[in-house]
């Protein structure tokens, strides 16, 4: 047997995910956020241009598909630069620039729990914005998704500020000097981040570092008079509007283009893997992908499956069922005909219906031997396990009067109608079913 590919997953039940991506929608439009599409696949160098050479994504993630020197394709292992690019090359003008993009990303890494080679994300984009304003519309907008649209209670909103490039550019050095203090007592990976990337120590998971760590300099420490002032004026706005956040030093997120605010939802109900969204503040990403342009910018993605995890066992969603299934049960082939017809009348109102015949693989013939009418009884048990809420049941004495039986599969009540009312007598049934029930005493 040919199984998926490791750290893939088929989705057999998609009404968590519907649920999940139709909801971020008209939130998000709500907002005034227009969806786009990019491809899934992308020129290498876009991604090591924009997430910087040394990041674990770029030196060892790449998914690639064509790795000749002067073309090399991959597939995205993440949509900001996409969207970025795709900002660029459409020279789109109206600014700021609010977009969202779901879809798939791929990273080749070893597969561990929480974790997918192909993974999906609703990523959300502002370019060509330096306000802070817009920083916390975001946040805010992140917030009443997670609480309202999806019930989430048990989360944390993380935040921390980076500060510009210069002083990102001054922090580094200072956190040079303290891992210099500390370098005979930090991991390996740390040693070698240190004169790489210093920021990227605040991703290690090794216990002794993340102890050591707590007593390492915080960027919102080092930040010039302007970005101090942005410090100031983000918490505050974050707090006027209600949003719950605690400030995180260790927060730094994965990527180099990450510059100013940052900042992660989580939820310790996800283990290790404890984020299911992330973002931040992106100011030099444009001019970094196109050196004629310049846009500062922000942005976040939501993990479709982390959430998925946390709203999998949740019973207040309005997840929607299924529309009720009307099934049409000819009892014979003779019936197959008017079965195809009736079907036809029902979709052209909208109604959903499908036909069950007795060839459509169950045990026939056993049920046929042991019991009178067992055709019948046997149908309806199927149809029963696939959800009908009515079913249809067409008969030798049913064809010749131009009738059908109509089964309510819940009451169990059984009523004949004429083929003709058909349509008008199901739009009855759940005109009454609407209705709010009398009490039981
Ligand atoms: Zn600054
Ligand atoms: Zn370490």
């Amino acid at each position: 047997m040919i199984t998926k590919v490791k750290g893939t997953q088929d989705f057999i039940d998609t009404s968590l995910l519907n649920f999940i991506t139709t909801q971020s929608i008209k939130h998000l439009k709500e907002y005034n956020f227009n969806q786009i599409e990019t491809p899934i696949i992308e020129h290498t160098e876009l991604f090591k241009r924009s997430l910087g050479l040394h990041t674990d994504v770029v030196s060892k993630e790449m998914f690639l598909i064509s790795s000749k020197d002067e073309d090399s394709i991959c597939l995205r292992p993440e949509v900001t630069a996409p969207a970025v690019r795709a900002f660029i090359e459409n020279n789109i003008q109206q600014l700021p620039w609010k977009v969202f993009i779901i879809g798939p990303m791929f990273r080749y890494e070893r597969p561990q729990k929480g974790r997918f080679r192909q993974f999906h994300q609703i990523d959300i984009e502002i370019i060509g914005t330096s306000s802070i304003m817009q920083d916390a519309l975001l946040i805010k907008m992140l917030d009443e998704l997670f609480k309202n649209k999806f019930k989430l209670n048990n989360y944390t909103l993380l935040l921390n500020f980076l500060g510009c490039y210069q002083d990102r550019e001054k922090f580094n050095e200072v956190l040079k000097k303290f891992l210099d203090s500390v370098s005979d007592k930090i991991c390996s990976n740390c040693i070698e981040r240190k004169t790489k990337n210093p920021l990227r120590i605040y991703d290690c998971k090794v216990p002794t570092c993340i102890e050591i760590y707590k007593n390492a300099p915080s960027t919102t420490d080092y930040l010039c008079t302007h970005c101090k002032q942005e410090w100031d004026l983000l918490q505050n706005t974050i707090e006027s509007i209600s949003v719950p956040f605690k400030h995180s030093k260790t927060l730094v997120r994965g990527l180099d283009y990450y510059d100013k605010t940052v900042f992660e939802f989580s939820s310790t109900d996800l283990g290790a893997q404890n984020a299911f969204c992330g973002g931040g503040r992106y100011d030099r990403l444009v001019k970094e992908i196109d050196s004629n342009k310049d846009q500062p910018a922000v942005g976040a993605a939501i993990g479709i499956e982390r959430l998925m995890l946390l709203l999998e066992n949740k019973k207040d969603l309005p997840i929607a069922k299924q529309s009720d299934l009307n099934l049409i049960l000819p009892l014979s082939p003779k019936q197959h005909t008017l079965a195809l017809s009736l079907a036809n009348a029902l979709h052209s109102s909208s109604y959903a219906a499908d036909i069950l015949t007795a060839n459509d693989s169950f045990n026939w013939t056993i049920d046929v031997l042991f019991e009178e009418d067992s055709s019948v009884k046997s149908l309806m048990r199927k149809a029963n396990k696939m959800g009908a809420k009515f079913c249809l049941i067409l008969g030798d004495e049913e064809e010749s009067n131009k009738e059908v039986t109509v089964k309510n599969m819940i009451t169990g009540e059984e009523k004949k109608i004429h083929q003709t009312n058909l349509i008008e007598y199901l739009k009855l049934c759940n005109f009454l079913d609407r209705l709010p029930k009398p009490e039981k005493k």
